[in-house]
C-alpha cells in the first residue's frame, strides 16, 4: 500500500470486520483516519465468529451465496472488485494472518483457530497506518457541510469533522454486544431506506415435545424450503441439530429468514406460505424402498441409516412401532417414505435477533454506487458491510462481503 498522503479525512463508524478493513484501506490510499466504535473494543463479532475459531472466508463464493432484494447484478459488480483469492493473499501477505484450509467445508480459518488473532492483526494494521480508533464514541447524527464536508455526531464522545464518512455500523443481530441498529436510524435521518430489516441466520423454535426430547441429537440433513407445493430453494447438506428450543445447525440457520414477515414481503413468493421438508441422510423414496426390506423390525432397519433415537421416533410417527418390515403395508410405507424424505418441521417461530448470525434487508444496494459504494444521494458519504441489503449462507460468505464492501468504500473515501 502506498504511503503517500491525500489530504482526506475520513470518519469511519463501526470498528467491525467491514469498518476495520475500511479504514485500512482508507488509511493505505493515504488518507487520515477516525475510526469511531460505539463499544470499548474493535471487532467484537469477529471475537466471537466461527464458535471464537473465525470462519474467515470460503473457498469459493457465487451469487448463488447470498441473498439480496436489491439487483444480483449490483452485488456482481461489487463482488467483481476482489476475488476471493485477491482477499485471501491480502490476509495472508499484509495482514499476516496464516490460513487453513478446512477441507471438508470448504472454509479458510486462521492457522491458529483463533478469532482473536483476525481481529488483533486487522487492529494493529489499522493502528500502524496511522489510524486513530474512538471507542464509546456511539455516531447518532451526520451532517453534511456547505463545502460537501461532514460533521459525525456522537451521544459522549462529541463531534467529529472529516472530507468523508463511512457507516459501517452493522446490523441488529446480537444488539447486546453493540450492534443496535442505530447506523439504519442514522441512514433514515438521511432520507435513505434502511429496512426492511429482519433477522437471518437464526435457529427456528417448535413446540412439538417428541422433538425437544431429541435435544443433543445433530447429524447431517437437507431442508428444502417449499411454497405450497413448490420448492423455492435448493438447499446444501449440513449440520442439523435438535435444541430444547427447536432446530439449529447451519441446514436451519441457511434457511430460517424464508419463513420471516419481512423476507416473505419482498420476495417473489409473498402470497405463499412455506415450510421446511427435511431429506433426513440424503437417499431418496426409491433408495429408502429398496432399504427396507428384511425380517427386522422398522425402527431396527432405519436405524442402520440414522441416529437410532430419530429412527425409532420416525417408526413410531408411521404408526410402524414396533412392526415387521415385512408386515409394512403400501399406504403404510408411502406415508414412511415420505417421513424419510420430506418430512415436514413443526417450526412455531425463530430466535430472533438475540441469536442471528447476521441481519436480513438494508440499505439497498440501489442506493449507492457500486463502483465506490457512494451514496446516490450524498456525496462523501458511503457504506459498507452489514447495515446494507445482503447476507450470505454460513461458511465465510458474510465475512467475505464485509471485507470486500469495506475495502472499496475505503480506498474510494480515502483516495483522491
Ligand atoms: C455468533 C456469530 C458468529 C459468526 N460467525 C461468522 C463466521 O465464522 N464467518 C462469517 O463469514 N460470518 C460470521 N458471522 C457474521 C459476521 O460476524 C458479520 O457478517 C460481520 O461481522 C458483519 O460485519 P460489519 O462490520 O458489517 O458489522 P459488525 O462486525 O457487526 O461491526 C459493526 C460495528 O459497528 C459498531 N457500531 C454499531 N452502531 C454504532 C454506532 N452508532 N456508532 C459507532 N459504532 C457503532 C458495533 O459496535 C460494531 O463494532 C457471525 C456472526 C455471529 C453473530
Amino acid at each position: 500500500m502506498s504511503q503517500k498522503t491525500t489530504g482526506k479525512h475520513v470518519i469511519i463508524a463501526g470498528a467491525g470486520a467491514a469498518g476495520l478493513t475500511a479504514a485500512i484501506f482508507a488509511a493505505g490510499a493515504g488518507a487520515k483516519v477516525t475510526l469511531l466504535e460505539r463499544t470499548n473494543k474493535a471487532g467484537k463479532k469477529i471475537l466471537m465468529s466461527g464458535g471464537t475459531r473465525c470462519n474467515v472466508l470460503p473457498v469459493v463464493a457465487t451469487l448463488d451465496d447470498y441473498h439480496t432484494s436489491s439487483s444480483k447484478n449490483l452485488l456482481k459488480r461489487i463482488f467483481k472488485t476482489w476475488s476471493v483469492d485477491g482477499c485471501k493473499q491480502w490476509f495472508t501477505d499484509d495482514i499476516g494472518l496464516k490460513l487453513a484450509c478446512e477441507n471438508e467445508s470448504n472454509k479458510w480459518f486462521p492457522e491458529s483457530n483463533s478469532a482473536k488473532e483476525v481481529r488483533d492483526l486487522m487492529l494493529q494494521k489499522a493502528e500502524k497506518l496511522g489510524v486513530r480508533v474512538v471507542y464509546d464514541a456511539a455516531i447518532d447524527r451526520l451532517e453534511q457541510k456547505g463545502d460537501g464536508g461532514w460533521v459525525v455526531n456522537t451521544k459522549d464522545a462529541g463531534r467529529f469533522e472529516g472530507d468523508a464518512v463511512i457507516i459501517a455500523t452493522g446490523g441488529l443481530s446480537v444488539p447486546t454486544i453493540g450492534t443496535d441498529g442505530m447506523g439504519h436510524v442514522v441512514m433514515h435521518q438521511l432520507g435513505h431506506k434502511a429496512g426492511p430489516v429482519y433477522p437471518a441466520l437464526t435457529p427456528l423454535t417448535g413446540d412439538y415435545q417428541p422433538h425437544k426430547d431429541l435435544s443433543g441429537l445433530s447429524l447431517n440433513v437437507q431442508v428444502d424450503v417449499y411454497s405450497g407445493d413448490k420448492k423455492t430453494t435448493e438447499a446444501n447438506r449440513s449440520g442439523f441439530l435438535f435444541t430444547h428450543k427447536g432446530y439449529s445447525g447451519p441446514a436451519v440457520l441457511d434457511v430460517s429468514h424464508f419463513r420471516h414477515p419481512e423476507y416473505v414481503n419482498i420476495s417473489a413468493d409473498k402470497n405463499h406460505i412455506t415450510s421446511y421438508l427435511i431429506n433426513w441422510d440424503g437417499a431418496d423414496r426409491e433408495e429408502w424402498d429398496k432399504r427396507l426390506i428384511g425380517k427386522g423390525n422398522v425402527a431396527g432397519v432405519l436405524a442402520n441409516f440414522l441416529p437410532r433415537r430419530l429412527a425409532e421416533l420416525i417408526a413410531k410417527e408411521a404408526g410402524l412401532e414396533g412392526r415387521k418390515v415385512a408386515e409394512i403395508k403400501k399406504n403404510e410405507r408411502k406415508k414412511l417414505l415420505k417421513l424419510l424424505t420430506a418430512y415436514p418441521l413443526p417450526v412455531s417461530g425463530d430466535e430472533g435477533y438475540r441469536k442471528a448470525e447476521v441481519t436480513g434487508g438494508g440499505v439497498p444496494l440501489d442506493e449507492i454506487n457500486t463502483a465506490t459504494m457512494e451514496s446516490r444521494k450524498y456525496p462523501g458519504l458511503f457504506l459498507c458491510g452489514e447495515i446494507m441489503d445482503v447476507f450470505g449462507r454460513i461458511g465465510g460468505f458474510n465475512f467475505y462481503w464485509a471485507w470486500v464492501s469495506g475495502r472499496l468504500a475505503g480506498l474510494k473515501a480515502g483516495g483522491e
